[in-house]
C-alpha cells in the first residue's frame, strides 16, 4: 500500500517478484473442445486479440504455455509511445494511444490506467537533434502533438535530468502505464467475456487439413478452430518452423532497473542519450541504460544472418554477441526444431524466460545515475532484471495472415517496442482475423517480406 495525498493506493503486484515459474497460476480455464480461434501466448498481443475479439462475440481460448504476461509483457519499461515510430506503425499506435486511453474504464480494471505524462527525446548534439527534427516531419503529417524543444525548453521538461541538452521532441499524448499488472488486468477482462484462458499450457502443434487450420494440439488435448492467431514472442519463429514456416526472427536480452519510491517530479518519460527512465505508480522509476542489448549466438542467428545485416549495422555498437544462450532458452543449441504433438516441447521446458540481469548494465546503471539523476541514485535500485526482446530483420513486426496456410494469422516480433502498441495491434490482429477491413496499410507488416526479394529496411528500433 502507498499513501498518495490523502488516498490509500492498494498496489496488486507491483513490488511482487518478477514473474516466474513459482509465480502461482491465476487463470486455469478447462480448455474448451472448440472455439473459433485459438491465440497462441497471452503477452499483450495475444490478450489484446482475444479481447477484442471476445467483445465482438467471438469463442476465443486464450493458451499461455508459462504466466500471462511472464516474459516480455511485465518486463518492458512501460512506455506507450508514439513518439519515434516507424512511419507504417505510426497509425496503429496513434490507434492504440486512443484505446488505452479508454481501457480502465471500459474494463473497469483500474490496473488498465494509462497516464498521459508525455515523452521526451533529449539532444546533446546537433546531429541527434537532427534525426528528431526529421521525425518530427512525420509527426506533423499526422497532427501529432509533437514539438520540437528549445535548450532552455528541454531543460524545463526533463527538470532534474542533468545534461547539456541542445534541445529535445516532446509528443504530449504519450504516456505510460504498469506493465507487471496491465496484461493481467486485461485477460481477467477477457475471461469475463467468455474467453476461455488457460496457464501452464503449451501449445505444440497446429491441426491442419487441405492447406486450412484446423485447430491446436497442446499438452492438456487439443482444441478445435478454424482460426488461430500465433502471439508467441520470442518462441514464433520455432513454433512456426516446427509447422514448416519460415518466420525469420531473432531474440535479444535487454535489462532494465526500478528504483525505491523518490519524489514525484512531474517527469515525462525521458530517454537521454545513455540513460532513460519512466515514473511507475509504486512511487519509483524504471530506470535503463537504454543503449545496450545482447543476442545470444543461436543456429536461427547463422540462418538469418544475411537478412539482419542491415539492422546490425545500424544497432552494432549498442549490441554485444554472446557465446550460447543458456539451455531452454528460445533456439539454445541442442534444443529440438521438430517435434510432435505427442511429446514434450521446448515451450514446456523453458515455461517462463527469466534471464539473468546483465551486469554491463548495472554497471553502467550505476556509473550514468549520479550523474544524470543524483537525486534518483540516492534513492537506490531496488530490482535489476531483463526480458528477451523479439525482433524481425526490419525491427517493425508481423501483423498478417500466412498465405499458404489459410486461417493462421500471426502477431509477433514487436521488436522492442510492442507494449504500447499492443492494444492497436490487438485490434488489428482481431479485424484480420474476421475478414474485416482494418482501416491500416499493413504491406509493410507482411509475412513473406523477407523472402520475397524486397529490400530490408529497418524502421527506428
Ligand atoms: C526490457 C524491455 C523493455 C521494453 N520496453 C518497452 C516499452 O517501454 N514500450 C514498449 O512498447 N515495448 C517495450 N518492450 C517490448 C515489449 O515488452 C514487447 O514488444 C511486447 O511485450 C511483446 O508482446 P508479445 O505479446 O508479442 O510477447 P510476449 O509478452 O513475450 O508474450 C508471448 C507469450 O507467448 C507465450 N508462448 C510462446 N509460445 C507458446 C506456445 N507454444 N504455447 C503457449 N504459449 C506460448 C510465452 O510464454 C509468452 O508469455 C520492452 C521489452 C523488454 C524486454
Amino acid at each position: 500500500m502507498l499513501r498518495r495525498g490523502s488516498k490509500v493506493v492498494v498496489l496488486r503486484g507491483y513490488l511482487m517478484p518478477m514473474i516466474s515459474e513459482s509465480t502461482p497460476v491465476a487463470f486455469s480455464d478447462p480448455l474448451p473442445d472448440a472455439v473459433d480461434v485459438a491465440v497462441i501466448g497471452a503477452g499483450v498481443i495475444g490478450t489484446s486479440t482475444a479481447w477484442f475479439l471476445a467483445k465482438q462475440g467471438v469463442r476465443v481460448a486464450l493458451i499461455e504455455k508459462g504466466r500471462v504476461a511472464g516474459e516480455q509483457s511485465s518486463r518492458n519499461w512501460g512506455w506507450v509511445r508514439q513518439q519515434g515510430r516507424d512511419r507504417y506503425e505510426l497509425p496503429i499506435m496513434m490507434e492504440s494511444n486512443r484505446i488505452w486511453r479508454g481501457l480502465a474504464e471500459e474494463t473497469g480494471e483500474s490496473d488498465l490506467t494509462f497516464t498521459a505524462a508525455g515523452c521526451v527525446y533529449l539532444a546533446e548534439d546537433e546531429r541527434e537533434l537532427a534525426k528528431y527534427e526529421q521525425w518530427h516531419d512525420l509527426a506533423r503529417e499526422h497532427q501529432l502533438d509533437t514539438r520540437m524543444l528549445s535548450a532552455d525548453e528541454a531543460r524545463e521538461v526533463a527538470s532534474g535530468v542533468e545534461g547539456r541538452w541542445v534541445g529535445g521532441m516532446l509528443t504530449p499524448s504519450d504516456g505510460r502505464a504498469e506493465p507487471f499488472v496491465a496484461v493481467p488486468a486485461l485477460a481477467r477482462a477477457a475471461r469475463r467475456l467468455q474467453v476461455s484462458v488457460t496457464e501452464n499450457c503449451a501449445v505444440r502443434t497446429l491441426e491442419t487439413a487441405g492447406g486450412q487450420v484446423r485447430g491446436v494440439q497442446t499438452e492438456l488435448g487439443s482444441v478445435r478452430a478454424d482460426r488461430v492467431v500465433l502471439a508467441g514472442g520470442a518462441w514464433s519463429t520455432y513454433f512456426a518452423g516446427n509447422a514448416g514456416i519460415d518466420l525469420p526472427q531473432l531474440v535479444v536480452r535487454s535489462t532494465v532497473g526500478r528504483t525505491n519510491p523518490a519524489p514525484d517530479r512531474g517527469l515525462p518519460n525521458v530517454n537521454a542519450p545513455g540513460f532513460t527512465l519512466r515514473r511507475r505508480e509504486d512511487g519509483g522509476y524504471t530506470v535503463s541504460s537504454g543503449d545496450f542489448a545482447e543476442h545470444y549466438i543461436c543456429p536461427r542467428s547463422f540462418k538469418y544472418f544475411t537478412k539482419f545485416f542491415s539492422l546490425l549495422r545500424l544497432s552494432a555498437k549498442d549490441m554485444r554477441l554472446r557465446l550460447k544462450p543458456p539451455a531452454g532458452y528460445p533456439g539454445a543449441w541442442g534444443s529440438k526444431s521438430r517435434w510432435s504433438a505427442d511429446e514434450v516441447t521446448p515451450f514446456e521446458r523453458m515455461r517462463v524466460v527469466n534471464p539473468p540481469p546483465s551486469e554491463e548494465v548495472r554497471r553502467r546503471l550505476a556509473e550514468r545515475m549520479p550523474r544524470r539523476v543524483p537525486w534518483l541514485h540516492e534513492v537506490g535500485l531496488a530490482e535489476i532484471w531483463a526480458g528477451m526482446i523479439d525482433v524481425t530483420p526490419d525491427a517493425v513486426p508481423y501483423i498478417c495472415e500466412v498465405p499458404a496456410l489459410e486461417g493462421l494469422f500471426i502477431g509477433t516480433g514487436m521488436s522492442g517496442h510492442g507494449f504500447g502498441i499492443g492494444p492497436g495491434v490487438g485490434r488489428v490482429l482481431a479485424d484480420l482475423v474476421l475478414g474485416r477491413p482494418t482501416g491500416f496499410d499493413l504491406a509493410r507488416f507482411r509475412f513473406g517480406r523477407f523472402t520475397d526479394g524486397s529490400p530490408i529496411v529497418p524502421g527506428p528500433y
